[in-house]
């Protein structure tokens, strides 16, 4: 098969609604169980139904994940395994967690440890190596991340194993940033996280790194974005677990709410093919790249409501209008993929996607165009309070679906 035929047995998008459980809290302070009526299928379809002014919605998915569900069952109904298979075969994909803040976004994509170790301990990374040691989580409690890059390193090393080319036939490199206000920080680079750290404690105006465009390659890039080489799924989860640590360091400093921004962690693989040389031995060739976009969203609250309009020049105003703008504009991308994969998109082509109307759909037109696969995870939180929320994040979902 071409590279560039998807399979059909993995669907190109795929939405998948996870609900957290009511949280101890919540309980304590009176909160009730939503009303929401849910029906988990046989694991390959489920459906949500919700009451609104007595009248009934129903809303289907690819897959719903009841409170009760353990990372692992997250893991396995989502069928992302299947997905970072794909990547390893040179296909680009995307996942992404998506929903009000408190609904479980990070529990889903970091896990139970990495969101615990932050706060006033928060360790600060020194070095560009990482001391922190990713073992520490227990792995019945690791998120959609590191157990996409123990998955995705399986098959780096099956490739490797059998080809001639031996590590040379697969190199993995890992980047992790932020998106906060429009702005790109580097979650992997130190230094210029103390700087940025700096300017924005003494409440300067950070610019960000730039974004810039690659008329060969056609598709946007970070300019100095460390992008750090892995030879083991060990080493990309040292960089990522430093890379939190330096998230939660820079919000504190920087008083930057992290449900106010998105957070990318991209594996970027790069397969090799070799061609026999006269000697017979095996020279490198052509170069496949493929990525893995792993994408923690912004709280996708409305709070535009509560905020003062007499205050539109204010920071909290510009944060929300800009998390808004990069989810619609996101919306509108995965719809138009959506409908490519139904092939109700008539001419056979995506129509105008709007890419380049946030930095963080431009980062990730790369891996969401073309041949690529999509798993959104939609988070509610089974809880009375949030049902308004719940009820705005399944539509959303619902169009992607
Ligand atoms: P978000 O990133 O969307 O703001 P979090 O992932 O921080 O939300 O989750 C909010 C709270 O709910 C955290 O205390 C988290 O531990 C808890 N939580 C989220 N999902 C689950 C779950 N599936 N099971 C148990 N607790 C959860
Ligand atoms: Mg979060």
């Amino acid at each position: 098969a071409s590279l560039h035929e998807l399979d059909q047995s993995v669907p190109a998008v795929q939405v998948c609604v996870r609900l957290r459980p009511l949280l101890p809290w919540e309980r304590s302070e009176g909160y009730g169980p939503s009303a929401m009526e849910i029906n988990q299928g046989d694991g390959k379809d489920g459906s949500i139904s919700l009451k609104e002014d007595g009248r009934s919605r129903h809303f289907r998915f690819n897959a719903v994940i009841s409170p009760e569900c353990t990372q692992q069952e997250a893991w396995d109904l989502s069928r992302i395994e299947a997905v970072v298979n794909k990547v390893a075969m040179g296909f680009h994909a995307t996942v992404f967690a998506y929903g009000q803040t408190g609904t479980g976004k990070t529990h889903t994509m970091e896990g139970y440890s990495y969101e615990h170790h932050n706060g006033s301990a928060a360790p600060s990374v020194s070095a560009a190596r990482p001391r922190v040691k990713a073992k520490s989580t227990p792995p019945e409690q690791l998120g959609v991340v590191p157990r996409a890059v123990m998955a995705l390193f399986d098959r780096v090393e099956a490739i490797r194993a059998r080809d001639s080319l031996g590590a040379q036939a697969c190199v993995v490199r890992v980047s992790f940033l932020q998106i906060y206000n429009e702005k790109i920080f580097d979650l992997l680079n130190p230094s210029l996280s103390v700087s940025q750290r700096e300017a924005g404690g003494r409440g300067e105006d950070f610019s960000g790194l730039r974004m810039r465009w690659d008329a060969l390659k056609r598709h946007f890039f970070v300019e100095n974005l460390f992008q750090n080489e892995c030879n083991s799924a060990e080493e990309a989860l040292q960089y990522y677990q430093a890379g939190i640590a330096n998230k939660h360091v820079a919000s504190t400093a920087m008083n930057v709410a992290s449900s106010r921004s998105h957070t990318l962690m991209v594996l970027t693989l790069l397969k090799r093919e070799g061609t026999a040389g006269p000697d017979g031995s095996t020279e490198p060739s052509r170069e496949v790249v493929s990525q893995l976009s792993l994408v923690d969203l912004a709280g996708s609250e409305r709070t535009l409501a509560t905020v003062n309009t007499s205050s539109k020049s204010s920071t909290r105003f510009q944060e929300t209008v800009n998390v808004n703008q990069s989810l619609f504009v996101l919306r509108r991308v995965i719809t138009a993929l959506s409908k490519r994969d139904k092939g109700t998109e008539t001419s056979g082509q995506v129509g105008h996607v709007p890419y380049r109307e946030s930095k963080l759909t431009s980062l990730l037109q790369n891996s969401l165009g073309g041949s690529s696969y999509l798993i959104m995870f939609a988070c509610l939180a089974a809880s009375d309070k949030h049902d308004d929320e719940n009820l705005s994040t399944l539509q959303y979902a619902s169009q992607a679906a």
